[in-house]
């Protein structure tokens, strides 16, 4: 089913998934997809990874386990830095075989072995997918912090603007620590004529080494209240993870009360986060107990 369909329907609950790396073997991410569908949430997403660490061909076929053995939607990833027009091509006829209605289209990071080929933009790859694969529900990335690259917020709501205009869908935020990060990022999107609908992404923080790269990654501000948080968890790694999904339940809660469209939960292929995540939704009444 397409994700704009659902996200027309109702508030939605999904979660996220990464194609094993290295020698993991790919029954292990059905065993995760498995135990995060148990949850029946509105779909699932599995990320992308050209190059580097070769896993992009296990995009498809772990989408395809989603849909097909376990009756759930999935949402694959594609990023089209480095790729060709032939490449995104392959991919979509790969797509339609297993039945995936949905693409998260993307730029994927700048990397000094990956040149543009066809698509410098990810709105030049929504542009090219509405044209030569028009059936495919398109989302789209955005940033209510910005986006690391942009040089000012003006530019960024632009690259926005235009991923809208070229036929994007809906949108999927990246993570944030500060929900009044967010509700700012709604209200402006409104001032520059941004109407699709934004699903919010939360990831938990699981330790200060982790915290820290995704700050640099993702340029998400660490706010004083998460500090707070990992000192008084202390050294122990186990309470500095527990003390990140209590924080993320926290901010999964406040956005529901908050009237989001959609949540979606980074879950790190941790079936525990995804648990933790789908209790504390039942218990402030978003999703049914
Ligand atoms: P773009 O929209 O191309 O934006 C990149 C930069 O260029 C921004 O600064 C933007 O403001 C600017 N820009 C955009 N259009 C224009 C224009 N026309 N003119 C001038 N400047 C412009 N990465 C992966 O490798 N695999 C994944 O599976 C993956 N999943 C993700 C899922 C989500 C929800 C998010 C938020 C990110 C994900 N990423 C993934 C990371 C993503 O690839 C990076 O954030 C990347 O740096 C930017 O991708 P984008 O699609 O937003 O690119």
């Amino acid at each position: 089913m397409k994700i704009s369909d659902k996200l027309a329907a109702k508030q939605t609950f999904s979660f996220e998934i990464f194609p094993p790396k290295g020698e993991l073997p790919l029954e292990k991410a059905y065993e995760v997809a498995g135990s995060l569908a148990a949850h029946k949430p509105d779909w699932i997403s599995v990320t992308y990874s050209a190059g580097g660490s070769g896993n992009s061909e296990n995009t498809v076929d772990i989408a395809e386990a989603i849909e097909k053995r376990l009756g759930t939607t999935s949402l694959a990833h594609l990023t089209c830095m480095g790729a060709t027009a032939a490449d995104v091509d392959r991919y979509a006829g790969r797509l339609e075989a297993a039945g995936v209605q949905n693409i998260l289209a993307l730029r994927g990071d700048r990397r000094p072995d990956r040149d543009v080929v066809d698509f410098e933009h990810a709105s030049d790859l929504i542009a090219y997918l509405r044209q030569a694969h028009p059936d495919f529900c398109i989302g789209a990335a955005c940033y209510p912090e910005g986006h690391v690259e942009s040089p000012t917020e003006e530019s960024d709501f632009e690259a926005l603007y235009k991923k809208q205009e070229e036929g994007a869908d809906y949108l999927v935020s990246q993570l944030f620590f500060s929900n009044e990060d967010f509700y700012r990022f709604r209200e402006k999107c409104l001032r520059h004529r941004i109407k699709l609908p934004i699903v919010v992404g939360i990831m938990p923080f699981t330790s200060v080494k982790q915290i820290q790269r995704m700050a640099f990654n993702c340029g998400a501000s660490i706010p004083a209240k998460v500090v707070k948080r990992l000192v008084q968890a202390g050294d122990d790694p186990q309470s500095q993870a527990q003390a990140g999904i209590e924080y993320a339940c926290e901010q999964l809660c406040d956005l529901a009360a908050n009237g989001v469209d959609g949540l979606h939960v980074y879950s790190m292929n941790k079936p525990s986060i995804a648990d933790a995540a789908a209790s504390a939704l039942a218990s402030c009444g978003y999703l049914d107990e």
